[in-house]
């Protein structure tokens, strides 16, 4: 009988794991508690997948032979909860996807930096004329690009909930920048449980493999131990070490694996500590497929930048508006007020995570001269920071928070975005949220 794949999800990762199964000749169906954007409608129906939306029909369900399911869905969702009750293999779109591929696998996973470092090694492979694809959170799908279009290799973003419903995946080089606390209300609001998702990026890994992560990082210094790793481990570093695959040494960036050169820091086109980090890692992955080291080079004094992370928008009577709208949580936000050269207005806030604001408080002492408090329950900001004793302003809405920041900062000074938070109590998206600012300091 033909086996049945049921997807639960139908955005993009959903409707590339349909199109996927379909081709497969898999009997597919897709499932969508909400609403389904018209765009993966037309996707599926060009290619008669059967969907549904606004709900989901256990009958049509529940006799799945394995469940595809979305990141986005809490493992404790009760239909999810039946599921494993009935013994049903629950996987998600990127273990789908490597069943059917042959191609290199280079994943990224960590707190902070995947977007940025996964589409640095993207540009860097694509400038060295590789046939390559980029693929998880960013872009197209992999179960897409496995079934309509064919790489050498693959650039995949990983999520700790992609990581979860991960088994048998293999990745050939994985990179593992850093492990802070984020995402704990989905994790029993358990350290270790987020920790193990994010080192699941190294299970099945071979001799033959690779794994790069940051070797200063507490966390992964104190957990690497408990994990068997068959990869070959090329950490990077932030001062010469022994065993470093790169590091920095004063102004210079120093590749020492498989090809040594060094790079000036002045020519890498991003800047902030965390960057450093990021491009060493990319610049290992490249240095590890053989990229020449002048293609290697030229690509990280290029690369565009990603938008909503530390993104420039304009200046506006002498004050620079940063967006950093990415920054969701506390982590990202201290790098980005490491990176900060002036006095800050600081607009931060939005649904709360189980956020511990001890960790920026002496940043924001140093380097703040107003905070604006945006989100629709801003009293946990209130407690932490009023105390503080800086100007505060208390919004609801872009236009206010940019108006109050407006405000409040003197020439020479810059206001950031970078809330600490997700979007979600006055946005769509963490884009949304970076676009209603970039247009309100635009209207100023
Ligand atoms: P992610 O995809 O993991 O959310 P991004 O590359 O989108 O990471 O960056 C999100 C935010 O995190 C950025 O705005 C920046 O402030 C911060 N950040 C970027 N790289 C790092 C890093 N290596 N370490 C810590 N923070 C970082």
């Amino acid at each position: 009988m033909t086996k049945r794949i049921v997807i639960l999800g139908a955005g993009e990762s959903g409707t590339g794991a349909a199109i996927l199964a379909k081709k497969k000749g898999f009997d597919t169906f897709v499932s969508d508690s909400s609403h389904i954007q018209d765009k993966y409608k037309e996707m599926l129906d060009k290619r008669n997948i059967p969907w549904e939306e606004g709900h989901h029909t256990e009958e049509l369900i529940l006799n799945a032979d394995e469940i595809v399911k979305s990141p986005g869905i809490p493992n404790n969702a009760p239909l999810i909860l039946k599921l494993k009750e009935k013994g049903t293999p629950i996987i998600s779109e990127i273990e789908f996807a490597g069943r059917y591929t042959h191609a290199k696998m280079i994943c990224i996973t960590g707190s902070n930096g995947k977007t940025t470092t996964t589409s640095l090694i993207y540009h860097i492979f694509k400038k060295a004329g590789l046939n390559v694809g980029l693929a998880g959170n960013i872009g197209k799908s992999l179960a897409y690009q496995v079934a309509e279009e064919n790489y050498d290799y693959y650039i995949i973003e990983l999520s700790s909930f992609q990581l979860d419903n991960m088994y048998d995946f293999r990745a050939n080089i994985a990179v593992l920048m850093n492990i802070t606390p984020d995402h704990l209300d989905r994790y029993d609001y358990k350290m270790q449980n987020y920790i193990d998702a994010k080192f699941r990026i190294i299970q099945n890994q071979t001799d033959d493999d690779a794994f790069i992560f940051w070797m200063d990082d507490p966390v992964i210094q104190q957990e690497l131990s408990k994990y068997r790793v068959h990869g070959r481990y090329y950490p990077f570093a932030e001062h010469r070490e022994d065993g470093a695959a790169a590091y920095i040494d004063q102004d210079k960036i120093v590749f020492s694996e498989p090809i040594a050169f060094n790079m000036e820091q002045e020519e890498l086109a991003l800047t902030g500590t965390h960057n450093m980090y990021n491009s060493m890692a990319a610049g290992i992955s490249a240095n590890l497929a053989g990229i020449k080291k002048e293609c290697i080079r030229e690509a990280l004094q290029d690369f565009q930048g990603v938008p909503h992370r530390l993104e420039k928008v304009c200046r506006v009577r002498g004050v620079e508006y940063i967006n950093d709208s990415k920054a969701t949580n506390v982590n990202s936000c201290w790098y980005a007020l490491q990176s900060m050269k002036t006095k800050t207005i600081l607009i931060l806030g939005g649904k709360d995570k189980g956020n511990d604001y001890n960790e920026i408080a002496d940043l924001v002492r140093e380097k703040c001269s107003g905070l604006i408090y945006m989100g629709l329950h801003n009293e946990k900001l209130h407690q932490f920071f009023d105390p503080f004793g800086l100007p505060i302003a208390d919004v609801q809405s872009m236009k206010d928070a940019v108006q109050a920041a407006y405000g409040m900062a003197k020439k020479g000074e810059t206001v950031l975005l970078s809330p600490c938070c997700a979007s979600f109590d006055l946005f769509k998206s963490y884009e949304d949220r970076g676009d209603q600012f970039k247009e309100c300091v635009r209207n100023l």
